[in-house]
């Protein structure tokens, strides 16, 4: 017997799996009235900081400092998104970057001429932006997070959301925080990408507690007071994203799609009995030689430099060029 649904309010639920995608017991659920898939039971606050701290000594043993051909590839990323959402960002002044990560945004906003603080529970990450890249990040969560009312004209979560366990309860904290003319943007991993081209069961993980589709995304949003703006980029794609302004907050009926429930759910019931990803994309070796193309590229690319602080400073300089 699973708890109502907290974007839609259903109880009508269905199992999607029983293993995370190392094979791991995990259960998840999806919810025939929206469509939003999550972990079943969703944990506690004390059981995620017991399985944080537990995953941090697994997965964080020393080197704090990514890879320079990561470095290279995110400050690429960046550039893209920040060039396509240039009229978003353009007279921004005050952003909370929450989940900053290796800091990208946070370094690049500042030759926008935006001033960030950033929020990033992971030390190893939060240690970097500091010292490699000198960014203003507390180490800490939101919960442990306080900013006065209408403290910022701009929120960002990108890879956030999905490790929430009451998203609709924490966006509603942040539109607090949001200045009434204030923009906040949300990327999250979509399930129905995934679904059609992750390998069988390499899906679910115990620290994304909902996996969105591009409704549920949105319905999360819309319970908590925000409204979508349009033309926002890649809505569809790897990842779902939207930029979203202050406006009513919607009721759990208002959130409902039933189609939605049954489009994720059939989803991943052919995700589950297929053997190979679905290719999309040419063939696998066409695949296959394009992937080892681009990695070198980045290894090629990120060779030119001597520290992950030098790309940082060639991509500031190139978006400062473009103006
Ligand atoms: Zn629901």
């Amino acid at each position: 017997m699973s708890e109502p649904c907290r974007l839609c309010g259903s109880t009508l639920s269905e199992p999607v799996s029983e293993r995370d995608r190392h094979g791991g017991a995990l259960r998840s659920i999806v919810c025939m009235g929206c469509g939003s898939v999550t972990n079943d039971p969703i944990p506690s606050d004390e059981e995620l900081a017991a399985f944080y701290r537990s995953d941090y000594r697994v997965s964080y043993k020393g080197t704090a400092q990514p890879r320079m051909r990561q470095v290279w590839r995110n400050f690429g990323r960046m550039e893209q998104h920040l060039k396509a959402n240039a009229g978003f960002y353009a007279g921004r002044s005050a952003c909370l970057d929450l989940g900053s990560g290796s800091g990208e945004f946070m370094f690049m906003a500042r030759t926008l001429g935006i001033g960030c603080v950033g929020i990033e529970p992971n030390q190893p990450y939060a240690d970097y932006s500091r010292e490699v890249l000198g960014l203003d990040v507390a180490t800490q969560t939101l919960e442990e997070t306080s900013f006065d009312a209408g403290s910022f004209d701009l929120i960002r979560l990108s890879h956030v959301m999905e490790h929430m366990r009451d998203p609709v309860r924490s966006l509603a904290v942040l539109r607090g925080w949001l200045a009434d003319r204030g923009i906040l943007y949300i990327e999250v991993p979509n399930i129905l990408f995934d679904a059609a081209h992750k390998r069988r069961g390499a899906i679910f993980h115990y620290g994304h507690i909902f996996n969105f589709s591009p409704w549920t995304f949105r319905a999360a949003a819309r319970r908590a007071g925000f409204e979508e703006l349009p033309a926002s980029f890649q809505r569809y794609g790897t990842t779902t994203s939207g930029f979203f302004a202050k406006g009513q907050a919607a009721e759990p009926g208002d959130v409902k799609s039933p189609a939605n429930g049954e489009r994720v759910r059939d989803a991943l019931a052919r995700h589950h009995v297929r053997m190979l990803p679905e290719p999309d994309n040419g063939s696998a070796i066409a695949r296959g030689v394009r992937s080892v193309g681009a990695r070198l590229s980045k290894i090629v690319a990120a060779r030119r430099f001597s520290s992950p602080r030098q790309i940082a400073d060639h991509f500031a300089a190139r978006l400062e060029r473009v103006g």
